[in-house]
């Protein structure tokens, strides 16, 4: 990537989003393009074609995307589907009509079958069914996807995908009902030891397994991904390593200070099993994770306590 190329990054206010904004212009890249969400509707299909065709960006990174938790995702399932199917379709489409030479589509590792085997690698896409929880919002992506490789194919774009696992970070949503189990996490350990609570309360049975990767690392794999000139495919992005939904607990209680013992809300769901990526196609690029889950969350922590905490 040319550091005067013109880039557009959409979404650069949720937290996939500013950290690629922070990391291209940590990288020396000058002309970053951004529009809120006010500013441009990527629903609006001719809001997107007015914006592509006036600012035809060089490069894309489509980071813009209805997300969250488990329980936001199985509550709003027609929003997930239908925004997200939306907002790729219409800014796919502009792109490759304003001549985006190249594109980066972000998902997310719940794309993958519900029982997949393990570590699972970009090849098991579509060989079982998915979760049943997060399916409308992985359909969505899945179809992103596919959508990137069916225009190289037809219109010869060079769009690529990249999947990472759970991430977490500055500009996380700590909404205790939508966000995902990291931040929701931190925010009760940090409510209860505030108030001198006894128990912290984790939804299901503390035994799924999931994996964590520090949004900056993120955004630098996927920063990585265009320098080194990936023009097409699917690729996961991760750490390789995951940890139970109980261990986490036990290591953000640590982190934040908040010496109280742990009880299950069986009555809420555990989702998939069990989601470790296999990374081993970008470390064969030579990229691999950075920031440890124990300073990630502490870094994280920080910007919760500057950020949301007055
Ligand atoms: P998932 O990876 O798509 O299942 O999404 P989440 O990050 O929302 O949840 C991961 C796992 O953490 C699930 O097994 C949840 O039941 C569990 N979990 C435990 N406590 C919480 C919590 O307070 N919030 C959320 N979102 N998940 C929790």
């Amino acid at each position: 990537m040319d550091k005067s190329a013109k880039i557009y990054v959409a979404g650069h206010r949720g937290m996939v989003g500013s950290a690629l904004v922070r990391r291209l212009a940590a990288g020396g890249y000058s002309n970053i393009v951004t529009r809120t969400h006010a500013e441009l509707d990527l629903a609006d299909q001719a809001a997107v074609n007015a914006f592509f065709a006036a600012e035809k960006p060089d490069y894309v990174f489509l980071a813009a995307a209805r997300v969250g938790g488990i329980q936001a995702n199985n509550t709003y399932r027609g929003e997930f589907l239908y925004t997200n199917l939306m907002i790729e379709a219409n800014t796919i489409h502009a792109a490759m009509q304003a001549g985006v030479e190249r594109l980066q589509f972000l998902g997310s590792s719940c794309i993958y079958p519900r029982d997949s085997r393990q570590p699972i690698s970009e090849d098991y896409l579509l060989t079982g069914p998915l979760e049943v929880t997060n399916e409308p919002y992985a359909i969505a992506k899945i179809a992103g996807l596919k959508m990137c490789d069916a225009y190289n194919s037809q219109y010869g774009t060079k769009y690529l995908s990249a999947m990472p696992t759970n991430l977490f970070g500055p500009n996380d949503n700590y909404d205790l009902a939508n966000s995902h189990v990291l931040p929701a996490l931190l925010r009760k350990a940090h409510e209860a030891k505030v108030a001198g609570a006894e128990e912290l309360v984790v939804w299901g049975s503390g035994r799924p397994l999931r994996e964590f990767l520090y949004v900056d690392d993120m955004a630098d794999a996927s920063v990585f991904l265009m320098e080194e000139g990936v023009e097409a495919g699917l690729f996961n992005i991760g750490t390789g390593k995951d940890i139970s939904i109980r261990d986490l607990a036990e290591l953000i209680m640590e982190i934040v200070g908040f010496k109280g013992r742990i009880v299950f809300d069986a009555g809420k769901p555990d989702g998939t099993p069990r989601k470790l990526l296999d990374v081993g196609k970008l470390e064969a690029l030579g990229w691999s994770a950075s920031v440890s889950l124990r300073d990630g969350i502490a870094l994280a922590y920080k910007d919760f306590l500057e950020r949301y905490v007055r």
